[in-house]
C-alpha cells in the first residue's frame, strides 16, 4: 500500500493525474488532470480508494495518518480559494463526492455545503449579500447531511422523506406550490424544523462542528459504496468490488448568487449526431442539480444552439465568460482525443469547470465523430475504428424508434433480434399472409414459432413470442431475416381463440397496434413513429478501415438469393451456412416432401424426391448468382423429419387424400416418426444414412445449379457440408455420394468445377476427434447452438426457462447461447481446430452458430485462429468491426509484451 492517501487538486498544481484513475477515481483524476491544463477548478482533494479498501478490511477505520493529510490539504485549499473552513465571516465550504474508476452515476452519495452552521452561515450571508440564498443552502445542507450521514433517508420506496415531508407541510400552511415562493423568514422556520427532526429521530443535536460534518460526510461517501443501487450497479456492470470508490473533498462554488452567476452542462461535440458543434445547457442564478432536475427550462449555451428568438444564450448573455469556456472545451477535447461532457458554474462572472469525462453518445455520432477525428488528424484509423463498440452499431442496421418520440412501454421480453416493428396484431402465419397481401402491416404474435410459420414471419413487420429464448425458433429465423423479434416475452398471456393478448388487466385485441423494440424487448401498445438506418458516408468509410485491419473472414448465414444480396450489401465474403431445410418449407414444396417423408420405400421417396430437384436447384442457382465469385457452403437436410409433417387432424386428413394414402396409415406415420428427444434423434447426417437418395438428390441439384452458373460465366465455389457429424465414418459415408454425384454431373454437363466437402463440428465427440474426421473433411464449420446443447446438456429449445435466473444468481456470467461459454464449448472448439490441422494444416475452420455474430466470441475465434465466421446478414457489419477489434487487440499486446 502506498503512503500517500490524499491527493491535491487546483490552484494552478496538481498532485494527480488521469493516468491515476484506480487510486483517484474517474472524478478525482479529471480534476486533477484539468488542474495539470491550467484549467480553473475549484480546490480540493482526492482520498484514494485504497482508503475505501482498508476502510472495508479493517472495520470501518482509517488507516493511520490520513486525518493529519487531510488537514494539511484542507489548509492548502483555504489558500487557494482564499477563504477559511469554519470561518465565521469568510467560511469555506466544500462538497464529498465519491467517484469509482468507472462512472456509476447516481448511484453513490454525495454532500454538499458542508461547513454551514449558525456562525459559518452569517458569513455566508455577508459574502454574497444574499440571504435567502446563504439560508437556502443551509436548509438543504441539513436535509442531505440528515439523509445521507444520519440514515434519515426512507429506506422503503413507499415512505417519504421526512425533510421534504417537513418542506411541504410548511407550503401549505404558506399556502405556497413551489420551493421557490418560501421567503427567507419560511427558509429559517424550515431550518429551525429540520434541526428539531434531527433531534427526535437521532437523539442528537444536528452537528454543528464543520471537521465533524466533514469526516461524517467522507465516512458515508464511503459507506455509500455498499449500498443497495451500487452493490447491484456493480453486479449488472461487472465491476469488481474491491475496486472501491475515492473521495473528492472540493471547494464549493455557487451558480445561484446573482444574474452574473450560472451553471451548466455541454458536450465538445453533438452527443446524438456527432457534429462537430459545441452544445449544451445553463441556467442563470441556479445550482447544478437545477439543470438536471428540469425545474427551469435551461437556455441554449450558444446562439447555434438556440431554437428560438426569445432564448438568451449564454454566448449573448456572458460573452467573456463564454469565450473562455469554448477555450477550454477545444484544449479539453484536443488532449483526451475524444468528446467531453463538462459541468461548469460560473460565481460572480468567474468561470470554474467541475467536471470533464469522456461522453456517452449514440451509435450515429461513434461512428461520425471517430470519422471525423481521423480526418482531423485528432486519432489514426486504429483508434477510430476502437472507438466504436461493434454492438452498438447494430443500432445503425435496422430502423429504431424514433428518440424523440413519446410512450409507454407495456410488457418487456427478450432482446431477440434488434430493430423496430410497427403493425396490427394477428395470430396465425396465415392471416399474417393475408393481411400483407391486402397490404396492411402486422405484428405476428404466437406462444412461440416453429417451421411452419415461415412464411408468415417473412412478411410480418416483427415476431413476438411469450416463449422461447434468445437462440428459440423465432429469435434464430428473425435475426436471419433482419426482422424486429421480442421473444420469450412471458409477461402476456396469448388467447388465440379471443383473439386477444392479456398483460395484467390490459388487453389488446387482434388488428389492434402494437409497436416492438427488438433491440430492448420492450412492447408497446399502439404505434410509436420509427427512423431508417443508413449505410453510406462515415459508416461506409469506418468499415472499410475495420476490413483493412481485420484478419478473420465474414461470411453470412443465408437461405435465399434476397438475405444472400443483403448480405453481401453488408460486406459478407460469402455464405458460411445455407440451411436447405428452409427451402422445403414453402407452400409449394410441402407436400413433396411430405410425399417423400411417408413413403413407403425407397422408389416412393425417389419419386418425390424427383418432384423436390428442380425447385431445390432453382434455389441454388439463384444463389450462386448472387454470391459470383464467393464461396457457398451449403448444408444438407438437418431436421428432424417429424418437423415438416402435419399434427392436427384435418391437416393430416387433407395431406393423406392429396397423396392418395388413409388416413390412419398417414396418421400412423406422424406417431412412428414422433421422437423423446428429437434434438438428438434421428437428425442431421442420420438421415443420409438412413437415406442415402436424400444427400444424393441434394449434391445433384447443388452441382447441376453449379454447372447451369457456370455456362453463365458466373464463379461458383460450392462448399458441401454434412451436419451433425459425430463418428468421421459418417461423414465419409455421405462424402462418397457427394462425390460420387458430383463426378457424374461433371461428365453430363462437360464442366469441371472445384468444390469442398466438409462437416459441421458441433457435436463433442466430432470436436474430440477432430483428427479423425479431418482425414476426410476439407473443412470444418462449428455449429456451437448444438455444441452449446450437447456440450452443456442444455436444451436449446427449453433453457430459455430458467437460464436468466442462472445468470441473476451469478452462476454463471452469461446465457451460452448468446455469448460463447469460451472455458468450457470454446475449449472444445480449440482442441477440435488444432486436432483437425494437425492432420490437415489446410483444414479451413470457420463457425456458423449463432456466435458468429456475436462481438466477444468473434474476438474469440480470431484468437484460435478461424478463418471466418458466419452470421446472419445484419450481423454482418457487427462481425467485420468485432474482428477488426480482435485483430488490433492483438497487435496491442504483441506491442506492449514488446516494450516490457
Ligand atoms: C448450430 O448448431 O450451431 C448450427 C449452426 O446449426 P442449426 O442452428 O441449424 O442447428
Ligand atoms: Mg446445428
Amino acid at each position: 500500500m502506498s503512503k500517500k492517501f490524499v491527493y491535491f487538486f487546483g490552484g494552478g498544481k496538481a498532485a494527480g493525474s488521469a493516468r491515476m484513475k484506480d487510486l483517484l477515481g474517474g472524478k478525482g483524476s479529471n480534476l486533477a488532470e484539468m488542474t495539470n491544463l491550467s484549467i480553473p477548478v475549484p480546490a480540493g482533494f482526492t482520498i484514494t480508494t485504497e482508503v475505501c479498501r482498508y476502510y472495508y478490511a479493517n472495520k470501518k477505520r482509517y488507516p493511520p495518518g490520513l486525518r493529519e493529510e487531510i488537514e494539511k490539504n484542507l489548509t492548502k485549499v483555504e489558500k487557494a480559494m482564499g477563504t477559511k473552513f469554519g470561518d465565521a465571516k469568510n467560511p469555506l465550504l466544500v462538497s464529498v463526492r465519491s467517484g469509482a474508476r468507472v462512472s456509476m452515476p447516481g448511484m453513490m452519495d454525495t454532500v454538499l455545503n458542508i461547513g454551514l452552521n449558525e456562525k459559518t452561515l452569517q458569513g455566508l450571508i455577508s459574502a454574497t449579500q444574499n440571504e435567502r440564498f446563504a439560508y437556502d443552502c443551509y436548509r438543504r445542507f441539513i436535509q442531505m447531511y440528515g439523509d445521507v450521514v444520519l440514515g434519515l433517508k426512507p429506506r422503503e420506496e413507499k415512505e417519504i422523506d421526512p425533510f421534504e415531508g417537513a418542506i411541504q407541510e410548511l407550503k401549505k400552511e404558506r399556502g405556497v406550490k413551489l420551493d421557490t415562493d418560501l421567503t427567507v423568514e419560511d427558509l429559517k422556520e424550515l431550518v429551525r424544523r429540520f434541526k428539531t427532526l434531527v433531534k427526535e429521530r437521532t437523539g442528537q443535536d444536528f452537528p454543528e462542528e464543520p471537521r465533524k460534518q466533514l469526516f461524517g460526510s467522507i465516512g458515508a461517501v464511503f459507506e455509500s459504496w455498499n449500498n443497495k443501487r451500487a452493490i447491484e450497479y456493480r453486479r449488472l456492470n461487472n465491476i469488481p468490488e474491491e475496486w472501491g470508490t475515492a473521495a473528492s473533498v472540493q471547494a464549493m462554488v455557487f451558480g445561484n448568487i446573482g444574474e452574473d452567476s450560472a451553471t451548466g452542462v455541454a458536450f465538445t461535440r453533438d452527443p446524438a449526431t456527432g457534429e462537430k458543434k459545441f452544445y449544451g445547457e445553463y441556467l442563470v442564478n441556479a445550482q447544478g442539480e437545477d439543470v438536471v432536475a428540469g425545474i427551469r427550462t435551461p437556455q441554449p449555451i450558444n446562439i447555434a444552439g438556440k431554437t428560438d428568438p426569445s432564448q438568451i444564450s449564454l454566448e449573448e448573455k456572458m460573452s467573456q465568460v463564454y469565450r473562455e469556456l469554448e477555450k477550454i472545451y477545444k484544449k479539453l477535447e484536443r488532449h483526451y482525443r475524444d468528446m467531453q461532457d463538462i459541468e461548469f458554474t460560473i460565481q460572480k462572472g468567474r468561470l470554474w469547470m467541475l467536471q470533464t469525462r469522456k461522453g456517452k453518445r449514440t451509435a450515429q455520432a461513434a461512428v461520425r465523430m471517430a470519422v471525423e477525428m481521423t480526418k482531423e488528424g485528432l486519432i489514426s484509423k486504429q483508434e477510430a475504428v476502437l472507438r466504436v463498440d461493434p454492438d452498438q452499431i447494430d443500432q445503425l442496421l435496422h430502423p429504431t424508434l424514433d428518440p424523440k418520440a413519446k410512450f409507454e412501454v407495456l410488457v418487456k421480453g427478450l432482446p431477440a433480434s434488434p430493430g423496430a416493428a410497427v403493425g396490427q396484431i394477428v395470430f396465425s402465419a396465415e392471416e399474417a399472409v393475408e393481411e400483407a397481401k391486402a397490404g396492411n402491416k402486422v405484428i405476428l404474435v404466437r406462444l412461440e414459432t416453429s417451421a411452419e410459420d415461415i412464411h408468415g414471419m417473412a412478411v410480418a413487420q416483427g415476431i413476438l413470442t411469450a416463449r422461447g429464448g434468445m437462440t428459440s425458433h423465432a429469435a434464430v429465423v428473425a435475426r436471419g431475416m433482419g426482422k424486429c423479434c421480442v421473444a420469450g416475452c412471458s409477461g402476456i398471456e396469448i388467447d388465440y381463440e379471443k383473439g386477444e393478448i392479456r398483460v395484467k388487466d390490459k388487453i389488446i385485441k387482434r388488428g389492434e397496434y402494437l409497436t416492438l423494440d427488438g433491440s430492448t424487448g420492450r412492447v408497446i401498445p399502439g404505434k410509436v413513429p420509427t427512423v431508417a438506418p443508413s449505410l453510406s458516408g462515415d459508416f461506409a468509410l469506418l468499415m472499410k478501415w475495420a476490413d483493412q485491419l481485420r484478419k478473420l473472414g465474414v461470411r453470412t448465414n443465408a437461405d435465399t438469393p434476397k438475405d444472400a444480396r443483403v448480405a453481401r450489401e453488408f460486406g459478407a465474403e460469402g455464405i458460411g451456412l445455407c440451411r436447405t431445410e428452409h427451402m422445403f418449407f414453402n407452400p409449394d414444396r410441402i407436400d413433396a416432401m411430405r410425399e417423400m417423408i411417408v413413403a413407403k420405400n425407397e422408389e416412393g421417396r425417389r419419386k418425390a424426391l424427383a418432384k423436390l430437384l428442380p425447385m431445390q436447384r432453382e434455389d441454388f442457382v439463384g444463389i450462386f448468382r448472387e454470391m459470383d465469385g464467393l464461396p457457398v457452403i451449403i448444408r444438407t437436410l438437418d431436421p428432424p423429419l417429424h418437423e415438416f409433417l402435419p399434427q392436427k387432424e384435418e391437416e393430416i386428413k387433407e395431406l393423406a387424400e392429396k397423396i392418395g394414402i388413409t388416413f390412419e396409415e398417414l396418421q400412423a406415420k406422424v406417431t412412428s416418426l414422433h421422437e423423446a428427444n428429437p434434438m438428438l434423434g434421428h437428425r442431421g447426417c442420420r438421415l443420409g444414412v438412413a437415406y442415402p437418395e436424400i444427400t444424393e438428390m441434394q449434391a445433384r441439384a447443388i452441382f447441376e445449379a453449379a454447372c447451369q452458373v457456370a455456362k453463365e460465366k458466373i464463379k461458383v465455389i460450392p462448399e458441401v457440408m454434412i451436419p451433425l457429424v459425430g463418428h468421421m465414418n459418417e461423414l465419409k459415408m455421405q462424402r462418397k455420394i457427394v462425390d460420387r454425384v458430383a463426378f457424374e454431373v461433371f461428365e453430363e454437363q462437360k464442366v469441371k468445377i472445384k468444390y469442398l466437402v466438409g462437416t459441421m463440428i458441433e457435436l463433442p465427440r466430432a470436436a474430440l476427434t477432430a483428427d479423425r474426421i479431418a482425414e476426410v473433411a476439407d473443412f470444418f464449420s462449428y455449429g456451437t447452438n448444438d455444441l452449446t446443447q450437447t456440450v452443456y446438456g442444455l436444451s436449446r429449445d427449453d433453457a430459455g426457462k430458467f437460464l436468466n435466473l442462472y445468470v441473476e444468481k451469478k452462476i454463471i456470467p452469461e446465457d451460452p447461447f448468446q455469448k460463447l461459454d469460451q472455458e468450457g464449448v470454446g475449449l472444445l472448439v480449440e482442441v477440435g481446430i488444432q486436432k483437425g490441422r494437425k492432420t490437415r494444416p489446410d483444414l479451413e475452420v470457420g463457425i456458423c452458430g449463432e456466435h458468429g455474430g456475436e462481438p466477444s466470441s468473434v474476438e474469440f475465434c480470431h484468437w484460435v485462429g478461424m478463418d471466418y465466421v458466419s452470421c446472419s446478414p445484419y450481423r454482418v457489419p457487427i462481425a467485420r468491426l468485432a474482428a477488426a477489434h480482435a485483430a488490433l487487440k492483438e497487435k496491442m499486446k504483441i506491442e506492449v509484451v514488446g516494450e516490457a
